[in-house]
């Protein structure tokens, strides 16, 4: 079995296989985890009664997929073919072939969608605060966004920065209400509601950003120093969205079974359709994917 991505879903699948008597290998690209080695701290994963920084349990998860012989290879899969009984799957390093395939490759972060950002990246326009935010040490930021994920990095950055200042669309926080005090309550962090950002000042690095009122319309402008982008998520399903059955919103279309409209291939965790994306659906979405992957090949041999 080839397992593509190393996060929590790519890795609990990798596990059953492995314990299922199937040679399998994990293919990833940057590092064990995901999306959750990007956050200190997951309280929302059973079994760790003080919860857990999400790199060390995407250690833990690799690790423990070793113990059954699991190999994880730091590499990019640049293109899959899907159809057909045999799988393969071209890396950096290389073609891979199986008979079933995990397609685990989670989702990366959404862009704001304003001229200059490409350029901007690394030099003023981030998205992640937890890796990149102690450049900004006694600076001034703008956090983009008004979820979850951007309630969490406004606190990160709090701790690190002068200022942090959060543009949000709308006029309240969208994050769950145990953001809601700690961020009210921290000094250094200020709220621009109703707003956007329309624009990005900069000459080789960041300088500052213009902003609209979404209700009246007034525009304005804002010096600082860096922008963390934290407005949503987009699945990573560029390799695969011209083989496989995709919803509009780019997901993988599968159901509580995992198995994608091509026989002996499987979405599981944030790539696919589904109400709920974190470790824990995604850890489940593993462990049936073997099952249905067990019943497939018991069909195909
Ligand atoms: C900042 C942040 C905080 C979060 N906090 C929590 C929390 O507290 N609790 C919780 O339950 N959930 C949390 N989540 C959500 C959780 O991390 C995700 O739901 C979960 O990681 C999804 O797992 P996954 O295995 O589907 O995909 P991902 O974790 O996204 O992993 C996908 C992997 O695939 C790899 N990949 C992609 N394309 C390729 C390719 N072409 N070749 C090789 N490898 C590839 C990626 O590098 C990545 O490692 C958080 C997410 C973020 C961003």
């Amino acid at each position: 079995m080839i397992v593509v991505g190393g996060g929590p879903g790519g890795y609990t699948a990798a596990l059953y296989a492995a314990r299922a008597g199937m040679d399998t290998v994990v293919l990833e690209k940057l590092s064990a985890g995901g999306q959750m080695a990007l956050t200190e701290q997951i309280d929302n994963y059973p079994g760790f009664e003080d919860g857990i920084d999400g790199f060390s349990l995407g250690e833990k998860m690799k690790r423990g997929t070793e113990r059954f012989g699991v190999e994880t290879k730091l590499t990019e899969v640049l293109s899959l073919e899907l159809s057909g009984s045999v799988k393969k799957a071209v890396t950096s390093e290389g073609a891979m072939y199986a008979k079933s395939i995990v397609l685990a490759t989670g989702a990366g972060p959404r862009e704001l969608g304003v001229d200059g950002e490409q350029a901007l990246i690394g030099k003023g326009v981030h998205y992640c605060a937890a890796c990149d935010g102690m450049f900004y040490r006694n600076k001034t930021v703008v956090i983009a966004g008004g979820g979850n994920t951007a309630a969490a990095d406004a606190l990160i950055l709090s701790r690190i920065c002068k200022k942090v200042i959060v543009v949000h669309r709308r006029d309240t926080l969208k994050a769950t209400k145990i953001y809601h005090e700690p961020l009210m309550k921290t000094e250094n962090v200020e709220f621009l509601w109703d707003s956007k950002i329309i624009a990005l000042f900069h000459n080789e690095k960041l300088t500052g950003i213009q902003i609209r009122n979404v209700k009246t319309g007034e525009e304005s402008t804002l010096a600082c120093d860096g922008v963390f982008v934290s407005v949503g998520r987009k699945p990573s399903t560029e390799l695969m969205k011209d083989q496989i059955e995709i919803d509009p919103a780019g997901y993988i279309i599968a159901d509580e079974s995992t198995r994608t409209n091509i026989p002996g291939v499987f979405a599981v965790g944030d790539v696919r359709t589904k109400a709920l994306r974190q470790v824990v659906t995604a850890v489940a979405d593993g462990a049936t994917a073997v099952h249905y992957a067990e019943e497939y090949l018991a069909g195909e041999m």
